[in-house]
């Protein structure tokens, strides 16, 4: 539906020379400051839809140096006005690379219990990651329409493991433990740290961590220091805010979901050279899942034609 007309935009991205998956990499995961961002006028506002809330008239503005701008893609063409070009619910600006967004086969592949463990084809991949009960299974049966699928990763014996899911038989959904287990002994959460750790800092083939934040609630001190530690480390990152449909101000501290979306965003922006994607979802009412889906498949052309 985003797709008819995406042939018609001219892209060019003239802040970034086109090279290698380390190049968008780093565009992607908005290094730690040092170096120009992406020029931006920031007097403009844009108006995106998506994130009003029918309790609150009036729309919610970006501004351009917070959109998510990808590599080759001129924020200044005229074709197609740059706030049709956003995603809905999200700071991501469409590329020439989006498309085969539909998920038409799913099915699980293997638990590993480490980096070398993990499939050897060579096929890109995304993986899913956040504080336990954030949403994540959720998310995932959400993401390839099934019920039961992300049941795999919860099986005794595969919590802790790197759950691989091949999609279309040519891309991995990647479901990670979850962290933050408040009653984990400490030991657990320095192995697990370790496991995950090194899955995101040597796995070649992974195109973007997608770092779920239960945006129902303020924002936790431990998904600070995660989004923090890989901002360091500049690994590809893409905030997934879960739960948007829950607004009962009682449960949620007084806050609206778009109230905790943007102070997530205060909070972390100094760890980023250059705002990180976002996108608001709901497994609930499915919001943001074409999104989410969309957002993969510019990433994940991108990364296999560089
Ligand atoms: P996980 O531990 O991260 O895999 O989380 P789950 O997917 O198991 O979800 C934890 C709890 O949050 C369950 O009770 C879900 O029904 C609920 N939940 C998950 N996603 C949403 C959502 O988008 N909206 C609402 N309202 N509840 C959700």
């Amino acid at each position: 539906m985003f797709i008819n007309y995406l042939p018609k935009l001219h892209f060019h991205f003239s802040s970034l020379a086109p090279k290698p998956k380390l190049l968008f990499t780093s565009t992607l995961s908005s290094k730690p400051i040092s170096g120009p961002v992406a020029h931006f006028s920031t007097a403009t506002l844009l108006q995106n839809p998506q994130l009003n809330s029918p309790d609150e008239p009036g729309p919610v503005e970006i501004s351009l140096e917070k959109l998510f701008v990808p590599p080759e893609t001129d924020v200044s063409s005229e074709t197609t006005p740059l706030s049709a070009r956003i995603l809905k619910g999200s700071n991501i600006v469409l590329s020439k690379y989006a498309g085969d967004a539909q998920v038409g086969q799913a099915e699980f592949v293997k638990s590993s219990v480490n980096t070398e463990d993990c499939p050897g084809d060579g096929l890109p991949e995304f993986a899913l990651v956040g504080r336990s009960n954030v949403g994540k299974s959720s998310l995932l049966n959400s993401l390839v329409r099934r019920k039961k699928l992300a049941l795999t990763s919860k099986k005794p014996g595969k919590t802790q493991c790197i759950n691989h899911f091949r999609i279309n038989g040519n891309w991995y959904l990647v479901d990670l433990p979850g962290y933050g287990y408040a009653s984990a002994p400490q030991e657990l959460r320095t192995d697990w740290d370790k496991f995950t750790k090194d899955y995101f800092l040597n796995r070649s083939t992974l195109v973007s961590v997608f770092l779920l934040i239960d945006a129902s609630i303020p924002a936790k001190p431990i998904d600070l220091e995660y989004a923090s530690w890989l901002g360091q480390n500049q690994i590809p990152m893409t905030i997934i805010f879960t739960k948007c449909d829950k607004r009962k101000k009682a449960k949620n501290g007084g806050k609206r979901p778009e109230e905790n979306v943007q102070d997530f965003q205060e909070l972390i922006q100094n760890f980023f050279q250059t705002t990180p994607p976002w996108i608001m979802t709901s497994s609930v009412t499915h919001q943001g899942r074409d999104e989410i889906l969309l957002h993969m498949s510019q990433l994940r052309n991108y990364w296999l034609k560089h």
